[in-house]
Parts: structure tokens; C-alpha cells; sequence
């Protein structure tokens, strides 16, 4: 059984034939589903299907880039539903910075302020963090070290697998492994993968994103995550099966949630 968890259901993609897609990954025993917050307009929509199914549930957060539209009370009022189990995503993506050296440190600086106050709230709440980190591995490192992020910990997305981040499994955060495992040029992340402590490993999709090897290009869904899985199993050499006890109890005992 696999939890798929970071896939965002409620994008407009999956508008049309959202109850194929849960149906399909269902059938091939993708159980349950994490819907990371984002653009804070789509929140309602996360909500509407986390109510629907029994094993989706929802985080309310907001992604450095859709920090403009960034509202801490209006989180604040949807994380005691209690289908809300983390806090996220949200983190730091330097991937598409101003050139201008100032802009560029203000727009460093606003996100590093709404990243703090996400960690603050789910500090306040006890709920882990659901963390996008993309060329940012040091601002990211440290924000979460001095804002004690620890307490709660959290998943981070292995956009880019950098040694540095490694250091996080020390604090109570787990490493969320997801189609660019099966990428033909994804070598960092291949090597770095076995240093993961075991216990210490998630799977996601971040649909409708980032779909595995043999489909890139198309539409990512829940149901491709079985191809991360595949993936996972034979650079670790471990049973399918047992790859996916393991990931169960850590996604179990990061979330509180008997999925
Ligand atoms: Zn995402």
C-alpha cells in the first residue's frame, strides 16, 4: 500500500476526470493522498475533496510563488479541520530570481518571512512542515534550523539532492522521493538516495508534475507513483513489499495519521 504524499488533486488539470484518477490509483493500491496547499484560492477545492474520500487529507500552506497572495489568518482558520495534517508547502525556490542584486535579496527576504511564519504556525498547531526547496539548500537549511522547525519536522521535496540537506535527517525530517528518481539524467539523486536512512523515506507525486520515466511530458497522477516505488526498490535492492511497510509506518508516524 502506498500513500501518495504531495499531489495536488485540486489543480485545474484534474478538473474533468478527478474521479478516474483516485479510482485508478486506488485500484493499484495507492490508498491515500496528501493535497499540499499552494495558491491559496485553491484551498476550497482541497477541502471539497479531502471531505469526499476517507484517505485524502489536506495541509494548508502557501508556495513561494504564490507568496503575494500569502494570508497567515486566512491558514490560520482551515488548519483545525480535522482533515488538515500539515503545514505546506511552502519553503524557498531560488530557481527564478530577479537579476537586479536588489530585487533579487528582497524577493529572498519576503520569502524567507512567509516561510518562517509557516513554520511558527505549525509549531503553534503541531503539525509537520510540507517543505519545497529548489536551489535554495543552505537559506533552507538554516531557516529551518533557526526557527526550530525540528520540533515538528517535516518532508522536504528532493528537487535538488544536495548533500547539505542530508543533514536534516538528524532533525526529524524526512525526504520525499518522487518521479525524477526514474529520470534518465537524475544521477545526484540515485546516488544520494541509499544515505537516506530507510526510515526516513516518503513517496509523492507532486501531480500534475514531474511525471515518471516512461511518461514525462504527460500529465503526472497518484497512480504513477508505483513507478517510483519500482524505482525505489531496485536501487535499494528491497522487496517492493517491504519498501512499502516501510514508507506506510514512516508516512504514518510523520503525518499522526493511520492512513
Ligand atoms: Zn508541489
Amino acid at each position: 500500500m502506498i500513500i501518495d504524499t504531495h499531489c495536488h488533486l485540486n489543480d485545474k488539470r484534474f478538473e474533468k476526470d478527478l474521479d478516474q484518477v483516485i479510482e485508478r490509483a486506488f485500484d493499484a493500491g495507492v490508498k491515500g493522498m496528501i493535497i499540499p496547499g499552494a495558491d491559496p484560492a485553491e484551498l476550497p477545492k482541497a477541502i471539497e475533496i479531502a471531505e469526499e474520500y476517507e484517505n485524502i487529507y489536506f495541509a494548508v500552506g502557501v508556495h513561494p510563488y504564490d507568496r503575494e497572495d500569502f494570508d497567515l489568518t486566512y491558514l490560520e482558520k482551515h488548519i483545525t479541520h480535522p482533515k488538515c495534517i500539515a503545514v505546506g508547502e511552502c519553503g524557498l525556490d531560488y530557481f527564478r530570481l530577479p537579476e537586479d542584486p536588489k530585487e533579487k535579496e528582497a524577493e529572498k527576504a519576503a520569502q524567507k518571512e512567509i516561510f518562517r511564519q509557516q513554520i511558527d504556525l505549525a509549531k503553534r498547531y503541531k503539525k509537520p512542515l510540507i517543505i519545497h526547496i529548489r536551489d535554495a539548500s543552505k537559506d533552507s537549511l538554516d531557516t529551518l534550523l533557526e526557527e526550530d522547525a525540528s520540533k515538528v519536522g517535516g518532508v522536504l521535496h528532493c528537487y535538488n539532492a544536495s548533500p547539505l540537506l542530508l543533514e536534516l535527517n538528524k532533525h526529524g525530517f524526512y525526504y520525499g522521493i518522487g518521479g525524477v528518481v526514474t529520470f534518465k539524467n537524475a544521477k545526484k539523486l540515485v546516488e544520494i538516495l541509499p544515505e537516506i536512512p530507510l526510515e526516513k523515506l516518503l513517496i509523492e507525486t507532486d501531480a500534475p508534475y514531474l511525471t515518471p520515466h516512461p511518461h514525462r511530458g504527460e500529465r503526472n497522477e497518484p497512480f504513477y507513483t508505483t513507478l517510483v516505488a519500482d524505482k525505489m526498490s531496485e536501487i535499494l535492492d528491497i522487496e517492493r513489499s517491504e519498501l512499502e511497510d516501510i514508507v506506510l509506518a514512516n508516512t504514518r508516524r510523520l503525518f499522526k495519521t493511520f492512513f
